[in-house]
């Protein structure tokens, strides 16, 4: 059994747990913490990989990482515009686990299952159990991107497509590398962020063994996610030869500030991750209290073009119901 099955196995699911190890339990204040934690997590529940839990600061309610995975009170503040499919995907699915929205490059739910639960992710309301499970079942999408060759990449997202066992993976990747049109398979991961395990060399070899050109976009949004086993982990996938790219989403109390996002850009390009995406928050029920306005998003992008070079600044989008591609705010 490869170490990253048992290091899942092993992630922290108790909101007592996570807060005790973080000496964030005692008083009053830690008790209605607690209370609120198991509220607010009853649906979605909470999930944290002990390596990402290292990575965070003891005795502080505030850790930028701590407060992606913690579930808090204000998730139960409901609001007419934070709904349960904000970006339309729904509407646009192709065939079983093929949402076709884009011109060029579709994307598969390659599964439902994360390695991480963040509190302000847009498809924590996705109907997941709908989309197919065995490699059979995914004959029809396979059919669909044959038979359409305007398609020239398969983007495998979810979920976390990286929740798949390397023969699962193996297959999938398969069967749309042997579709001569498509030149580009991409894989939407948090894993090697969050359980760095995941990449091992037989992932590696298994994506630089494509005919099609492998690119892997991971999703951290803290300078302090990218550290230790994280930033080793992306150093090896960087130079394997993977395009490595990340994406971030732009979240209160999290990477507001120019210091934070300049700091990660630089990380990241460190490890030879370049950034691509800064998403505006979609509007999902649940994640009020993460939203920054577009007007202040701009500002620290400013920011950002005035202390980077131009290839560190990330492209701030936003995601649009209908829209024919992500919408540039900056
Ligand atoms: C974001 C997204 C893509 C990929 O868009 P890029 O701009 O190529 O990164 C593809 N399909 C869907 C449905 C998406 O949301
Ligand atoms: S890893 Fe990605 S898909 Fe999974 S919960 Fe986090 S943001 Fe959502």
């Amino acid at each position: 059994m490869p170490a990253y099955v048992e290091s899942l196995r092993r992630a922290v699911r108790a909101p007592a747990e996570l807060l005790r190890r973080l000496g964030l339990d005692r008083g009053e204040t830690g008790r209605a913490r607690l209370a609120a934690a198991e509220k607010a997590g009853a649906d979605f529940r909470l999930l944290v990989p002990e390596s990402f839990l290292a990575r965070m600061r003891y005795g502080d309610p505030d850790d930028p990482l701590l407060r992606q995975v913690l579930p808090v009170g204000e998730e139960l503040v409901a609001s007419e515009e934070f709904i349960a499919d904000p970006v339309g995907d729904g509407a646009k699915r192709a065939a079983p686990g093929v949402i076709h929205k884009y011109s060029g490059r579709v994307l598969l739910i390659a599964t439902g299952a994360c390695a991480v639960h963040c509190r302000y992710c847009f498809r924590r309301h996705y109907p997941y159990a709908d989309e197919p499970g065995a490699i059979d079942s995914w004959r029809p999408a396979v059919e669909y991107v044959a038979g359409d060759d305007s398609i020239g990449e398969v983007i495998l997202s979810g979920g976390d497509p990286l929740m798949l066992t390397d023969g699962r993976l193996a297959e999938l990747l398969a069967a749309f590398d042997a579709i001569d049109h498509v030149s580009r398979i991409r894989i939407h991961t948090r894993m090697p962020i969050v359980l760095p395990d995941r990449v091992t060399d037989e992932l590696i070899n298994l994506l630089t063994g494509l005919r099609a050109k492998p690119v892997v976009v991971v999703h951290a949004n803290h300078p302090a996610e990218v550290v230790g086993d994280c930033a080793e982990a992306l150093s090896r996938l960087a130079s394997a030869p993977v395009t490595t790219l990340n994406q971030a989403v732009l979240l209160r109390g999290v990477n507001d500030s120019v210091e934070a996002l300049a700091a990660l850009s630089e990380r990241l390009f460190a490890v030879g991750v370049v950034p691509y995406y800064l998403h505006q928050l979609d509007r999902v029920a649940g994640a009020t209290h993460f939203e920054v306005p577009e007007a202040e998003g701009r500002r620290l992008v400013e920011g950002l073009r005035g202390r980077l070079p131009g290839y560190l600044v990330p492209k701030f989008v936003r995601e649009e119901a209908g829209e024919p591609a992500k919408t540039p705010l900056a």
